[in-house]
């Protein structure tokens, strides 16, 4: 006997003591491995002229002895070699895969099943004994697998005399699993789980003492089918089946489009993203059907990057089964109907935001990040497919608003505000933006790094500019406080120098924009204190220096305390210089470089 890889083991485990309720999904996981076996022969003798198989010659049968107490699943597909068998079934397939250690740690088994799909060793949830008999077309001999559980399985050679596999589940001795072996049964659930197969699914009956093949699922695929008679159920189990995404979708787009491009699509925009969607292993695209016959698993072509997220199928009879990746790139056919996706899922997006705003924000909790990253890597050249996607968070409205509502909400503003930070709390904090908020003032608060360089390629929004409250000047002051505050700095300028010239900055200067605090950290220049954290913070060896200015709060009584040292201790300004500049980079989240210094200073201070 041979052992099971350990990490097949493990999911094996978890299938045998069955923690997962939902049981009877393990038929449609082997229907589903039948039908791809299938999909892979006929593919093959579409294309190669020398195999003679006609579609109508496959099926999937299935056959329930309730005396030897076997539900028996056969195709004839491609079928398995020993060494299929061996690979294929002896470790976790493909699909499950992924670092499942590493999850189980931290997620609920649960939600590993759920997010891989059981595949095949589901089997073992109803079954004592599973026996697998495969022979591979075109080969010779045939292989029969067996594995009781856990322990491990056997491989023997076997008689099998036609191409295919059976696999032969002998279903748990416990009233529970009964079900599993009664006709009635098994067809409701090839129909609930199936039905879309477009290989015939048989079952074999008793009528008037003979046994007869009868037909359970309907065969046309789902995306052929008319709209009207699809409910959303069949939608989303469609889905769940196909993508292997147990969570329902947020939307699916189904289209038939005839005339001089014939083709049938269905689209599902997922409510979350995948454990891997924004890693780099992820692959963008969607199946691709000549008529029916499954040519590409994922055709990247279809869709663009900013829409990497969407699942689904295109199924056209204008495009050849021959066709080959590099041909697939130059197709007119293809262009046409990706470009028609695009507006379609554009589409759907827009009215999910306006209709099923709860809807809309999942998505853009799930996808917003590529919808930005999709903005900022075109440098702004798909913005305006893609700026009314857009969500960011309004402080006015305390939620998510799209910029055309912002801008909407705000028409009597010269410019759209927005402040950038590390969290919500911590950028309506910032002295800037308090002041803004108390002048009942809309802004938007930012808290993720591609926002600002978002705003920087989209430049304007209608005619007005993006301004950062915390870097750009804004000007809000009535002619007698700019006057005012004119004065001061220029009655100032010495003191104002003596700080500078203490201190990494651009400019130091008096501001009337801040109400509370002492001091605030602005920019001068195209780089802003949240790009320049952003920047420095890559893998990279580059790294910038945004242009800082130090603004100090002109009605502070922190002024007066200036002006005083100015006058009788240049010193101890200096040091004071030190300690509000380290207090404006901290409410910045920029760190200190001279920490101790900063710290023994405010010590001294605190003793006088
Ligand atoms: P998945 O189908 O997600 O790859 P499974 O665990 O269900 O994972 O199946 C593992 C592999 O075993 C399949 O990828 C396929 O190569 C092979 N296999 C399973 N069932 C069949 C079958 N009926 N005919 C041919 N190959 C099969």
């Amino acid at each position: 006997m041979k052992e099971f890889k350990a990490e097949s083991k493990r999911l094996m485990e978890l299938m045998i003591n069955s923690i997962y309720t939902n049981k009877e999904i393990f038929l449609r996981e082997i229907i589903s491995n039948a039908s791809d076996a299938i999909d892979k022969l006929h593919y093959k003798s579409l294309t190669d002229k020398k195999i003679k198989i006609k579609k109508s010659d496959f099926a999937i049968i299935i056959k329930a002895d309730k005396d030897a107490r076997t539900l028996t699943i056969s195709d004839n597909g491609i079928g398995m070699t020993k060494d299929e068998l061996e690979t294929n079934l002896g470790t976790i397939a493909k699909s499950g895969s992924f670092d499942f250690k590493e999850q189980n740690k931290k997620k609920e088994n649960i939600d590993i099943i759920g997010q891989f799909g059981v595949g095949f060793y589901s089997a073992f949830m109803v079954s004592d004994k599973v026996e697998v008999i495969s022979k591979a077309f075109g080969s010779d001999d045939a292989y029969s697998w067996v594995s009781l559980g856990i322990e491990g399985y056997n491989i023997k050679k076997s008689n099998k005399k036609n191409y295919g596999t059976d696999i032969i589940l002998t279903i748990k001795d416990d009233e529970e699993y009964n079900r599993y072996l009664e006709v009635d049964e098994i067809k409701s659930l090839v129909k609930k789980y199936s039905d879309y197969i477009t290989y015939p699914i048989k079952i074999e009956v008793e009528n008037n003492n003979k046994t007869e093949l009868e037909i359970i699922n309907s065969l046309v695929p789902l995306w052929k089918r008319n709209k009207n008679d699809i409910s959303e159920e069949e939608y989303n189990t469609f889905y769940s089946d196909k993508f292997f995404d147990y969570e329902k979708p947020l939307s699916h787009i189904h289209t038939k489009a005839e005339g001089v491009l014939e083709y049938n699509s269905l689209i599902y925009i997922p409510s979350h993203a995948s454990y891997d969607y924004y890693s780099k292993e992820y692959e963008k695209g969607l199946q691709l059907y000549s008529n029916g016959v499954l040519i590409m698993e994922k055709c990247s072509d279809l869709i663009p990057d900013y829409f990497s997220f969407v699942k689904g199928v295109v199924d056209s009879s204008d495009l050849s089964l021959n066709i080959s990746r590099e041909m697939l790139q130059q197709n007119r056919v293809l262009k046409t109907i990706s470009n028609n996706i695009e507006k379609h899922i554009k589409n759907e997006l827009i009215s999910m935001q306006s209709e099923r705003r709860e809807d809309y924000l999942k998505f853009w909790d799930a996808f917003g990040l590529q919808i930005k990253a999709g903005i900022y890597n075109s440098f702004g050249m798909d913005k305006e497919k893609l700026q009314d996607l857009l969500m960011f968070y309004s402080s006015k409205e305390d939620k998510l608003v799209t910029l055309k509502e912002y801008f909407e909400n705000n028409k009597e503003e010269k410019d759209m505000y927005y402040a950038c930070g590390s969290s919500i709390d911590q950028i309506k904090s910032l002295p800037q933006v308090e002041t803004m908020i108390e002048k009942d003032k809309d802004v938007l608060l930012c808290s993720n790094y591609l926002d600002e360089f978002v705003f920087k390629v989209i430049a304007k929004y209608e005619d007005k500019d993006f301004k950062n409250v915390c870097s750009d000047n804004i000007d809000l002051d009535t002619e007698e406080e700019k006057e005012e505050l004119n004065t001061l700095n220029e009655e100032s300028k010495d003191l104002l120098t003596i700080m500078k010239d203490e201190l990494d900055v651009q400019e130091v200067k008096f501001t009337s924009r801040l109400k509370n605090h002492p001091v605030c950290l602005s920019t001068v220049g195209e780089i802003s204190v949240e790009m320049e954290k952003t920047i420095n913070a890559m893998p990279t060896d580059e790294s910038i220096n945004a242009q800082k200015v130090l603004e100090i709060n002109s009605h502070h009584p922190i002024v007066k305390k200036l002006q005083d040292l100015y006058k009788n201790d240049k010193e101890e300004l200096k040091k004071y210089s030190k300690v509000l500049y380290a207090q404006a980079r901290l409410i910045e989240g920029l760190p200190i470089d001279n920490p101790t210094e900063i710290t023994n200073l405010i010590c001294d201070m605190l003793v006088k």
